[in-house]
């Protein structure tokens, strides 16, 4: 398997030095691209993302958006992937343990691509989640390594027989603990703005334009646990869950709804128009 790794194409395996500072700070950033049909799923919008990611956390990225798709496109045909990701990491590099930012440190990037089936069980029947307290940093936009409050909660949730969690600040929902949260009430979707308490999903930006394109108001108004539990339908987005119905959160049961189908429906012509 084809790896590229900080500006090479390697077989493989790659190594990495105890002095990273993604290993010893979690000092990076990332990103997961899905590939349909051997094609790249708005690869644009992840890169984007990247570039933001890394200036908000002062990483000097030395490649620009086409390069980052050129290297996936290569990747993507090299390793012969149909349905699958690619993950792309970005740290601040190898220097001696210290908090403060190195004077001077290339960044460490690796890129590497795995087949992943679609999750039709999921999207077909939904899932089953719970709710936990976010206990994240007050950068979630960023998509920084740092996953700890992301890796409890998605646990908890595996614990208690769930796939996912739906985390709660101050009483407001805010997302998953890798996928986007919405609600639908009175035929119009809600979901948390776009601020520093979530990140904003490339799968989110996605539905709101699919919204958009079906005339299903899509409101960017925050929630609480009472909205939460009395919607007419609760759903959940990313790139590797795509469009999925929640069926059950903790004891409260759901329907899977016809705003839910109707996304769905909408998000697969968008894959099947690549
Ligand atoms: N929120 C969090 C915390 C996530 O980890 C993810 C998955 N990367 C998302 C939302 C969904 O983002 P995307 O649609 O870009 O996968």
């Amino acid at each position: 398997n084809m790896i590229y790794f900080n500006g090479e194409y390697v077989e493989d395996q790659i190594t990495i030095s105890p002095d990273d500072r993604g290993y010893q700070f979690g000092d990076g950033i990332y990103e997961v691209i899905r590939v349909y049909n051997g094609k790249l799923f708005t690869a644009k919008e992840h890169f984007e993302r990247l570039l933001r990611s890394a200036e908000e956390i002062k990483i000097e990225l030395k490649l620009t958006v086409a390069d980052y798709i050129a290297i996936c496109e290569r990747l993507v045909k090299e390793n012969q992937v149909e349905t699958g990701n690619i993950y792309v990491q970005v740290t601040r590099g190898n220097a001696v343990r210290n908090h403060i930012f190195p004077e001077s440190s290339e960044p460490v990037t690796f890129i590497y691509s795995y087949g992943s089936e679609r999750p039709v069980q999921g999207m077909r029947e939904g899932i089953k989640v719970i709710t936990a307290d976010d206990i994240r940093w007050l950068r979630c936009d960023i998509k920084s390594l740092n996953l700890l409050g992301n890796v409890l909660n998605k646990q908890k949730a595996h614990e208690a027989g769930a796939a996912e969690a739906i985390q709660i600040r101050d009483g407001i929902v805010t997302e998953g603990a890798s996928s986007n949260a919405y609600i639908v009430k009175d035929g119009a979707i809600y979901t948390h703005p776009t601020d520093n308490l979530i990140l904003n999903g490339i799968t989110r930006q996605v539905i709101k334009q699919c919204a958009e394109e079906n005339h299903i108001p899509f409101v960017e108004k925050t929630f609480g646990m009472d909205e939460l539990l009395a919607a007419d339908e609760v759903l959940m987005s990313s790139v590797s869950i795509e469009v999925t119905p929640v069926i059950q959160i903790d004891d409260r049961t759901f329907n899977v709804g016809p705003v839910t189908r109707q996304l769905q429906a909408a998000f697969e012509e968008k894959i099947s128009s690549l």
